[in-house]
């Protein structure tokens, strides 16, 4: 633009434009994400403030260079070639990348450069803006590892055991071979710890978690789940002998590690075999479970393979099976409601739906006991349609009244995501009820976004379209990748209760709210701590930076009118 013609023709509009400029300059320096603008040939023009802090090149040591003066040495020739015809193909490339600061230090960031073209589409320049992520990076390390270990033994922890069990199941079932899963529990522990102080409880723990590592192969999995309670997990095995003859070494690890404390105690160990004895990962710790009690029945110091027939719940599934199909038609469904407050105020700032079946027989059963068994028989589609529609009608008539202006949340499962019609229902839930797009939050769960397909992210996508919001639930129990939380249209992220229900006791547990306190800060994401039970966890949150939470301590889940009056408060 020919700037001077311009203020002598209109002195004033000159003036403006002048201002406009500098509050051009003036915000290119305000801002965090370091720029860059180089000329078509891609040699250097123009450096922010931010740009020279990232990078520790100064705007004279690099106006006229190739941006390739920050390669950090880590891409191949392929990935720049890729990105350059990406950028000439799309006239815009983004993506991580790792360059080198000024002092040789390598960082990842994430870039986004934009070609600029002139009126005849000739590239005149290229943009580039970009943020330094290493301390997401770091975070998400740390976070990975606290997460996914227990401090006291260094054993893989329950979140970790979970993730190798779904890989097992899945490698078994390509397979067609076996694992076993050992439920293993220390026999008096309660005694030891209580009658020699915890210190020694402490020290046994960890021998006994070492000679148990030692007496596996290296492929096994020896996890600690709390307490005194260990599992091992024995992929590729032949038969159950195999796995009795392991666990036979095992209560010889337990004797030997408590010999050497100079103290006296067995285990008592429960074996469930893939397939044989279950095919999900709740079925069979269940049934190593319940063969771990018959040793402890038996008399302790010994292994106990699982007995189906001892199983009563395997026929209440079937019941509950049978039933559900009718539930919705018999109308035994109901919401309950649960206020998400901010920390800091208490002010409620959204409500999370949690359905409930009253079934007339079995009383309340709670969702973790009917979802699971409606996902598999298809029935879950229907009766998410019917919360979504209901949960949203009523959210509407509390804004109606003046009483709401939060975001509604619902919980919904991967499978109702992958149902073909999914978006269309959210579309119809708030066209019938009038409420917003963007007061209705759905839940989604941590695995979701490892399974980000093509389809499901299209369905992220159409929904964040629409304008509904999405939350990662139970967050930190499963591996989320930050690939997928930069990508995916996420807004919130809730501490799985797990890291809250130990606070402000577990330093652990304090480490894993802080890294993801941290990650959210660095993606934008709002952070709400779930389970928070008592004032200690409140005030802990607060001042570990969380903004917001929910829990029994301020507001159990009610009826809509226990609610009203909560909201009318
Ligand atoms: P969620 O979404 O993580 O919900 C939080 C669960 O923690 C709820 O259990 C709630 O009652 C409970 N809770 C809340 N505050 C506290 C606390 O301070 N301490 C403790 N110990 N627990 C607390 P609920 O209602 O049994 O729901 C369990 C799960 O079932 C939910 O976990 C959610 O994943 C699923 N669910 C609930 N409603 C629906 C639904 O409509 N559709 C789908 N697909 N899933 C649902
Ligand atoms: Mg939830
Ligand atoms: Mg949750």
């Amino acid at each position: 633009m020919d700037l001077d013609a311009k203020v002598d023709q209109h002195e004033s509009r000159g003036d403006e434009t002048a201002r406009t400029n500098g509050l051009w300059a003036a915000t290119l320096d305000a801002a965090s994400e370091g720029m860059l603008v180089t000329d078509h040939r891609g040699n250097i023009i123009l450096v922010n403030r931010a740009y020279t802090e990232i990078t520790g090149y100064r705007a004279d040591e690099v106006i006229g260079m190739n941006p390739r003066v920050l390669r950090s040495g880590r891409h191949d020739e392929a990935f720049y070639d890729a990105m350059w015809s990406a950028l000439r193909r799309d006239g815009r490339w983004q993506g991580e990348i790792w360059n080198k600061r000024k002092d040789g230090e390598t960082y990842p960031s994430w870039l986004s450069i934009s070609s600029i073209k002139d009126a005849n589409g000739r590239i005149t320049n290229f943009l580039g803006i970009f943020a330094d992520i290493s301390v997401i990076k770091q975070a998400q390390q740390q976070l990975a590892y606290l997460a996914h270990h227990d401090p006291l033994t260094g054993l893989p922890n329950r979140l970790m055991l979970m993730e190798r069990l779904e890989h097992a199941i899945e490698l078994a079932r390509r397979a067609k071979s076996q694992f076993a899963l050992m439920f293993i529990d220390l026999d008096d522990f309660k005694k030891i710890n209580d009658s020699l102080g915890h210190d020694a409880g402490d020290a046994l723990l960890r021998a006994v978690a070492g000679r148990m590592r030692d007496a596996v192969r290296a492929a096994d999995t020896v996890a600690r789940l709390g307490g005194d309670e260990f599992v091992v997990l024995l992929e590729n095995i032949k038969g159950e002998s195999e796995a009795v003859c392991v666990a036979e070494k095992m209560l010889e690890s337990v004797k030997h590690a408590a010999d050497l404390q100079g103290l006296c105690t067995s285990a008592s160990i429960g074996i469930a075999i893939f397939p044989g004895d279950g095919t999900d990962i709740a079925t069979l710790m269940r049934n190593a479970d319940s063969a771990m009690y018959r040793s402890k029945q038996a008399g302790r110091n010994r292994a106990t393979t699982y007995d189906a027939s001892f199983n009563a719940s395997a026929c209440r599934r079937i019941e509950l099976e049978g039933s559900l199909r009718q539930a919705l038609e018999l109308d035994q469904f109901t919401l309950v409601y649960q206020p998400q407050y901010e920390l800091s105020s208490g002010r409620i700032t959204g409500v999370e739906t949690l359905l409930r079946w009253q079934h007339p027989e079995l009383g309340d059963i709670e969702p973790a006991q009917f979802i699971p068994a409606a996902e598999e028989t298809g029935d879950l589609t229907g009766i998410g349609r019917w919360v979504l529609k209901t949960a949203c009608r009523e959210a509407e008539s509390w804004r109606n009244r003046g009483l709401f202006d939060g975001c509604l949340s619902v919980n919904v499962s991967i499978r109702q995501l992958e149902c073909n019609e999914f978006v269309r229902t959210v579309e119809e839930a708030l066209a019938h009820s009038g409420l917003p797009a963007q007061c209705l939050q759905l839940e989604i769960t941590e695995s979701v976004l490892l399974r980000t397909t093509g389809h499901l992210t299209g369905v992220l996508s159409a929904l964040s379209a629409l304008g509904v919001t999405l939350a990662v639930d139970d967050f930190g129990s499963g591996y989320s990748s930050l690939y997928h939380l930069k990508n995916l249209p996420v807004s919130t992220l809730k501490i799985d209760a797990a890291f809250v229900q130990n606070l402000p006791a577990s330093e652990n547990d304090k480490a894993i709210v802080r890294a993801i306190v941290a990650l959210g800060e660095n993606l934008d994401l709002s952070i709400v701590a779930e389970g928070i039970e008592n004032e200690e966890q409140r005030s802990l949150l607060i001042r570990e930076g969380c903004q917001f939470g929910q829990g029994f301590h301020l507001y159990h889940p009610v009826t809509r009118d226990q609610l009203l009056v909560a909201l009318a408060s």
